[in-house]
């Protein structure tokens, strides 16, 4: 009788499924790994070998695989029913995640309109602000202002407003215009410039783009204080607020988009708070079900509301639907991921784990590779160049990163560069020993991947 392993799976995935967000190629030299359980912050594989998901599976989970309190929560919702359509319909698993939502995210967002990805999300907020503008009869009110190097899913609305090369370059004859504005990111900083400083400063040429085209602007989207996938790059609170109030000035909307640094990742419940604004419209998804099922929604206000609320021969409604729209399992999922916040000190918890990973990240700072290690609440980055002094990167066609990919799987660690940044995005429930552990490994990476 043939055994599973490793091996036997990677060879028949290869026969037909197509991974995300890679060259197929690569797999010759590096088969996938197949996952046979997963517990906590640990993978298991089929030939025994153990993963720390340092990364928490893409940014999605928050308290560890295989939560007590989320399965149960899955399986008491399955026998009453999975899934039914929300138009005409509704059931109180989407009732009761709206009134949670509602309650704890910044005030003045009471609407939810649920979608299925961060990027249909993405395409829902981009739609209603411009509708809005549409039903309050300024149709000139069409542009999307977006940060560089910012990141907002990859369906093509998303990719328009997203400024990361690597996944918007291919596609760009099809994407609509929009305004880029250089970004506050604080890696570019002058020597001896605070964050905030810096960010204060770059918030001019945002300041000029509003000042010049408001006219033509329908919104802003940002991601607060984390521009993920652009390589976990940092900048100041204040830019949200300054934002914020220039929003304001210029009537223009504020998009925020928090599926990657909502839901505690940031410090703070949502990211926004850290600056006590609210924005507009804000996108939810990812850590929204815990990391177990693919759900998404979009928080706004009542004014924005009301300006689709009419007859319905007046043609002002947001008709807008995805099949799989506001999932039960996934509200249920969602509910229970909430409740674990509202059980336990989880805020807490995570200021003293960020405050372990400061410590064991302030010695990189000396490395002689390593031209910056920063880090905003549970997320840590390390960027490593060729040249500390001049910052001068590793070209990209070297793959530094995959050195240390591979080298932090050998020792057990999930660890996913992006380009040349690596970078820790844990579930809560990592404990200081395994912290050391997944920076451990990130230093002898860096090594090996410098070398
Ligand atoms: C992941 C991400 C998205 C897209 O979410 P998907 O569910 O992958 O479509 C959008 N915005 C940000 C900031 C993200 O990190």
């Amino acid at each position: 009788m043939s055994t599973v392993t490793n091996s036997s799976l990677a060879t028949r995935d290869l026969q037909h499924v197509w991974h995300p967000c890679t060259q197929m190629k690569d797999h010759e030299q590096q088969p996938p790994i197949p996952v046979r359980r997963a517990q906590g912050v640990w993978l298991e594989d089929f030939d025994g070998r153990r993963y720390l998901d340092a990364i928490s599976s893409w940014w999605v989970n928050l308290f560890g695989h295989a939560h007590p309190r989320i399965n149960s929560a899955i399986t008491a919702q399955l026998p009453q029913f999975e899934h039914v359509m929300l138009a005409g319909f509704t059931h109180e698993p989407a009732i009761a995640l709206a009134e949670e939502l509602v309650r704890i995210t910044p005030p003045g967002l009471t609407r939810c309109f649920y979608a299925d990805s961060g990027s249909a999300a993405i395409e829902v907020a981009l739609k209603m602000s411009f509708h809005y503008w549409q039903n309050q009869g300024q149709p000139r009110k069409r542009v999307f202002v977006t940060l560089s190097n910012s990141y907002h899913g990859e369906t093509l609305g998303a990719l328009a407003v997203g400024n990361v090369d690597l996944y918007k370059g291919t596609y760009a004859p099809l994407l609509m215009d929009v305004l880029t504005v250089p970004s506050p990111d604080c890696y570019g900083r002058e020597p001896g410039e605070s964050w905030a400083e810096h960010t204060r400063r770059k918030f001019s040429l945002m300041q000029t783009a509003l000042e010049r085209y408001a006219e033509d602007i329908a919104a802003v989207i940002v991601e607060p204080l984390v521009q993920c996938a652009g390589g976990m790059r940092m900048y100041d609170p204040v830019y949200l607020s300054m934002l914020r109030a220039a929003c304001d000035r210029y009537g223009v909307h504020l998009i925020a988009d928090e599926i990657a640094v909502g839901f505690g990742r940031t410090g703070t419940m949502f990211a926004c708070e850290q600056a006590r604004i609210s924005p507009d419209f804000l996108c939810l998804s990812k850590g929204l079900t815990g990391g177990y099922l693919p759900l998404s929604v979009v928080l706004t206000k009542e004014s924005i509301y009301e300006a689709f609320y009419a007859e319905f021969i007046a043609q002002r409604a947001f008709l807008h639907s995805h099949s799989y729209t506001g999932n039960a399992l996934g509200c249920a999922a969602a509910r229970a991921t909430l409740g674990i916040f509202f059980n336990g000190p989880v805020l807490e918890t995570n200021e003293r784990l960020a405050a372990h990973m400061t410590q064991r990240l302030a010695p990189l700072v000396d490395h002689p590779h390593v031209s910056d290690v920063r880090q905003t609440g549970m997320i840590g980055a390390i960027e490593f160049v060729r040249d500390k002094a001049t910052r001068e990167p590793f070209p990209w066609q070297e793959r530094r990163g995959q050195i240390l990919y591979r080298h932090a799987l050998e020792r057990g660690v999930l660890l996913r560069p992006i380009g040349n940044v690596v970078y820790f995005m844990p579930p809560y429930v990592i404990t200081p020993a395994e912290i050391d552990l997944m920076i451990e490994v990130a230093v002898q990476g860096i090594d090996r991947a410098c070398a």
